[in-house]
């Protein structure tokens, strides 16, 4: 039984008073079923106070990026120890956006994974092609090297405690989704690949679809036998709009 994710990557978006309102919409409008878990990944730097908002609801806690270092000189990077001590559970790690902007090689994102594992948290690990790189006809060799990387250097067994993001470097906030059929196509290649190493973890493993998600065709990507549930960046930041997926997938359960 896997049952949907629906996680919130806030990015660099967010103030004290926002946030409250948005903690507070969302913990207001949990789904019952247990079957879908909601996650916000709220700024470092609002963690703890968010920690504080979702205290005692089924909100889960995530960051958006962590070290691949567990200490020492590093100006201004976070050790996933640091992490766990303000109550984070999961970690973004290999989003594209680091990818492009902060130079993340796939080499870099296997150590944040391993670092994040080491930690006691989740990686959530985003893997996803170019326009470019799809227009070439090059999606699934993309995808093979972004998750191999990260096998070759924790092994499969690693996986049990991890969440992959489909999220196709296109359709993350231009508002072009990708079609159910493309996510799932894109999902079911990465289970086979995860498949040919360990049929168990493969089954288990929860693979998000992300990339322009809302509550109007979340329904629609989340029906599909591999996508359990979503990395929602833009609609995460509105609590109607955020708990409008979670219904949507609440309501496949
Ligand atoms: C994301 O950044 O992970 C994302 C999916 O963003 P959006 O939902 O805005 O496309």
């Amino acid at each position: 039984m896997r049952g949907y994710l629906v996680a919130g990557n806030w990015k660099m978006n967010g103030s004290n008073d926002a946030n409250r309102a948005l903690v507070e919409g969302i913990v207001a409008g949990v789904p019952a079923n247990k079957d879908v878990q909601l996650l916000v990944c709220p700024p470092f730097p609002y963690i703890s106070s968010v920690a504080g908002l979702i205290e005692g609801s089924a909100v889960l806690l995530g960051a958006q990026n962590v070290s691949q270092h567990a200490s020492g000189a590093f100006t201004g990077e976070t050790a996933g120890s640091m992490l766990r001590d303000v109550a984070c559970e999961f970690v973004i790690v290999g989003h594209s956006e680091r990818r492009a902007l902060m130079g993340e090689t796939s080499k870099i994102v296997a150590e944040k994974f391993r670092a994040a594992l080491d930690a006691g948290l989740t990686p959530i690990l985003c893997v996803g092609e170019s326009l470019d790189q799809r227009e070439s006809g090059h999606t699934k060799t993309v995808i093979d090297e972004q998750l191999n990387t990260v096998l070759d250097e924790v092994g499969i067994d690693e996986f049990r405690n991890a969440v992959i993001a489909y999220e196709p470097v296109w359709a993350i906030g231009t508002g072009v989704t990708a079609s159910p059929e493309q996510a799932q196509e894109v999902h079911r290649h990465i289970r086979a690949l995860l498949e040919s190493k360990n049929v168990e973890v493969a089954k288990g493993i929860k693979i998000l679809y992300g990339g322009s998600v809302k509550g109007d065709n979340a329904a629609g990507l989340f029906s599909n036998p591999d996508i359990d549930g979503g990395l929602i960046g833009g609609a995460s930041l509105k609590s109607d709009d955020f708990l409008a997926i979670a219904e949507a997938a609440a309501s496949l359960c």
